[in-house]
């Protein structure tokens, strides 16, 4: 007997009338009817099944700290960095484990199963490292929480910190991060790119930098970690996290750039939310959006994702773990409003993003993870218009979490009855 039957679902690519059967935790079949009996069956009607939403940039470590001890009055990152240097000593294992598992609770909800957050180490107590192991260990059977060695005060400006990422990364943290903008020179920031990237190919580990987070043109270190990548052979391993100074950077330089990062095969993760609201804070009028260039990067072939990077914390008061709220921004920002523009948006919060931290058996494939997301919408466009309602999340072939589907009750005089905000004619189909 199956786990699991979805019947009549549309699925992502733009298939529609699909059945999807679940067993021993795996999808075992794809096709347009499937019979046969099942412990659970749901009827989609229609509507979209995804692979679940992913993570790329988070940082859990501090989320849901908003307003401890203090709000940031400026809005920039480095009031944030000083803001969370502040907040540092008065963590304790419990806040950050009890915080982190709310968090997780949210994802899951919002079809959210799989994050790559960053943690900080330069507290040599390593104690935001230990709680999120203690995290990570905690969800395993939902989510998959990847964590990133990240030193926020530099690893070399801040002292102890290359000592502290070893010992983080021989406590099992999976990625190596760096900052090299955050340095105190240009040099030291390039240095610091060396020092990592040959940390991680010592260690046959990925790479995962905040990089050129910051509206200097000039801010050039995404060449160096391109450069490193390919001299160590790294290709395909590391990624760049925010890049918002290609924003600001000189045309004639990007177009050698572009063709650098795709040569080592380098990913990119821009940070919608975060980017459009830390960005641009020290101009006047026009404002710089401080977004890094999504559309030219996916020409080029360069992977690309949405991050959602903060929850209620010292840079970002906002945020629920809705990776469609990440994807809308991201739209907004790039000016990706064609059809497979939009589309590309949805996946850079799905497979893109599982693709960077190199989740296996992730997709909707017979032998893939039965780890599945229906929406209340019929396809990704609607999906991000609708910032739909995940009506059930699947992992593993269970249904471990449902929220009903929105519907306003009218009461309007002539109008009374429900609507569900989707167009529901089968005309519907758009081309480009
Ligand atoms: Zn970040």
């Amino acid at each position: 007997m199956l786990d699991l039957l979805i019947n009549n679902a549309n699925l992502p690519d733009g298939r529609a009338g699909i059945d999807i059967a679940m067993q021993d935790g795996r999808v075992a079949e794809i096709a347009a009817h499937i019979q046969g009996a099942a412990r659970e069956t749901i009827d989609a009607g229609g509507q979209l099944v995804s692979p679940p939403f992913v993570d790329a940039h988070f940082h859990m470590d501090a989320t849901l700290s908003f307003g401890i001890p203090r709000v940031n009055q400026s809005g920039t990152l480095l009031e944030g960095i000083a803001l969370w240097g502040e907040l540092k000593p008065q963590l304790t294992f419990e806040a950050i484990v009890e915080r982190a598992m709310t968090y997780c609770d949210w994802a899951v909800g919002k079809g959210l199963l799989a994050i790559r957050s960053h943690v900080d180490v330069c507290d040599p107590r390593l104690l935001a490292v230990e709680a999120l192991l203690e995290v990570k260990k905690r969800v395993a059977p939902y989510l998959d929480l990847q964590l990133v060695a990240f030193p926020q005060d530099g690893v070399l400006r801040s002292p102890g910190a290359l000592d502290n990422l070893k010992r983080s990364l021989d406590l099992g943290v999976d990625v190596v991060g760096g900052i090299p903008h955050f340095e105190r020179t240009m040099a030291d920031g390039a240095d610091s790119v060396r020092i990592l990237t040959e940390l991680a190919a010592q260690r046959g580990l990925r790479v995962d930098m905040h990089c050129d987070e910051t509206d200097d043109p000039l801010s050039r270190h995404i060449e160096t970690l391109a450069y490193q990548t390919q001299r160590l052979g790294l290709h395909g391993r590391v990624n760049g996290s925010h890049l918002t100074s290609m924003h600001s950077m000189d045309n004639y330089y990007v177009s050698k750039l572009i063709p650098l990062m795709a040569e080592a095969r380098v990913s990119a993760v821009a940070n919608p939310l975060i980017n459009i609201t830390i960005q641009g804070r020290h101009d006047t009028y026009p404002k710089r959006r401080g977004m890094t260039r999504v559309p030219e990067l996916l020409a080029a072939g360069i992977p690309v994702a949405f991050g959602h990077d903060c929850v209620m914390d010292p840079w970002y008061s906002l945020g629920s773990g809705d990776m469609l709220e990440v994807a809308h921004m991201g739209l907004h920002v790039a000016q990706m409003t064609g059809q497979d523009a939009m589309r590309a948006c949805f996946r850079a919060v799905t497979e893109t993003p599982a693709a960077i931290l190199g989740i296996e058996g992730y997709g909707i494939a017979p032998g893939c993870n039965a780890d599945l997301v229906l929406l209340q919408a019929r396809d990704p466009i609607e999906a991000i218009r609708l910032r739909a309602t995940r009506l059930a999340v699947i992992r593993r072939g269970k249904v471990i979490s449902r929220t009903p589907a929105a519907i306003a009750a009218l009461e309007l005089p002539g109008r009374a009855g429900e609507t569900s905000f989707r167009i529901e004619s089968k005309q519907r189909q758009i081309k480009d």
